[in-house]
């Protein structure tokens, strides 16, 4: 079965097609990370304007590589919600058109679920059930996923996201979003232990999470140091920095998966990609007899490739993809997961 996979929720226009037999088969993105650095962050207009510009291009672009005609598509998947409310429409009013031109499925997926399962697009992927570490831009969340659909919400953060305090930390030593892979390249040539950071709720007995403790602590560090900042002060206080988010990610992963039995853990959202954080992961599960998982290290932050193998798992629990009731055009720009069918 083909599926074309749409994401559109926030600055990052993804459309990639998606084999269930053979994975991915071509994958392209466009990322509006330069258009809204001029403004300090994310201004939902133009996020939707420019969407309403890439996507068509793209979608022509995936096609090409793949050799292949929209008459070629068995369904269309698109991110159905949570995000912003106009960058969302752009994405469903295309996925919605070419359901309704080709008469064919259209699956809204949850961006969440498409993160959760990215490591389907790997070649190790997981089954089912495992515990789960989300942590992204806006999310860090532990979940155990028992079932496809069956997700119970473990713990959370509650204040910033793991994301978060790695982009507030590079802005801190001068480096603009996003800043998690600047602050892993960073970490790399410091030396563990030069600086000491808090390491925040890693004795608490729940797998809540909180760093803008850490955010501060860092920003305070930076405050007192002599300006300009030496290249080694940067290179130690990444590493502090990174130690200690490691720490508190791995500590709590471990935990839960001790509350819930599970043996396999799976990692997602763009800090998944961190070098350090798959390192401390594998080792630590290596040594308790636990199977980790983690997408490929290119779809760990959004993309069309999640949505469109999300919606590959949902398809194939369905029989005949002709008697699927589809569910008509809607967006959800805020939407649970673990309790989808909640409206507020
Ligand atoms: P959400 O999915 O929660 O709505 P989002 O889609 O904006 O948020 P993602 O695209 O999954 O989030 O992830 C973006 C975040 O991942 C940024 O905060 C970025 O700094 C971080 N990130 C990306 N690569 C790395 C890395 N190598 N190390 C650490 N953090 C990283
Ligand atoms: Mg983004
Ligand atoms: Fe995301």
């Amino acid at each position: 079965m083909l599926i074309l996979g749409i994401e559109s929720s926030c600055d990052e226009t993804g459309v990639a097609l998606y084999d269930t037999d053979k994975g991915l088969i071509a994958d392209a993105l466009h990322t509006q990370i330069e258009m809204h650095r001029l403004y300090g962050g994310v201004v939902p207009e133009l996020a939707s304007r420019d969407h309403i510009r890439r996507i068509i291009p793209l979608l022509n672009e995936v096609m090409k590589k793949a050799g292949k005609t929209p008459q070629d598509l068995d369904a269309v998947a698109v991110t159905e919600g949570p995000g912003l409310a106009g960058a969302l429409l752009v994405g469903n009013s295309v996925a919605y058109g070419i359901g309704l031109a080709l008469n064919i499925s259209v699956v809204g997926i949850h961006h969440l679920e498409g993160h959760l399962l990215s490591s389907l697009l790997a070649e190790d992927k997981p089954s089912f059930p495992f515990v789960a570490l989300l942590v992204s831009g806006g999310h860090t969340q532990i979940m155990e996923v028992r079932a496809l659909g069956d997700y119970e919400l473990l713990g959370e953060t509650l204040d910033d996201a793991a994301g978060e305090a790695f982009d507030k930390t590079a802005q801190a030593l001068g480096y603009s979003y996003p800043g998690g892979p600047a602050v892993s390249a960073l970490a790399e040539k410091g030396t563990p232990g030069a600086i000491e950071l808090p390491r925040p709720l890693i004795h608490a007995p729940n797998l809540d999470f909180s760093f803008s403790g850490l955010k501060t602590a860092v920003m305070n560090t930076v405050r007192k140091e002599p300006k300009p900042l030496s290249q080694e002060f940067k290179n130690n206080l990444a590493r502090a920095f990174v130690d200690s988010v490691t720490d508190v990610l791995v500590t709590k992963c471990l935990k839960a998966l001790k509350k819930t039995g599970n043996k396999s853990l799976v990692a997602a959202g763009g800090v998944s990609a961190n070098k350090q954080l798959r390192a401390r992961l594998t080792e630590a599960c290596r040594r308790r007899g636990v199977k980790v998982f983690f997408p490929p290290q290119n779809l760990c932050t959004d993309n069309g490739a999640m949505i469109a193998a999300a919606a590959g798992a949902h398809l194939a629990e369905i029989k005949d993809l002709r008697n699927k009731k589809q569910g008509g055009f809607s967006i959800k720009p805020r939407w649970s997961l673990e309790h989808p069918n909640d409206n507020d």
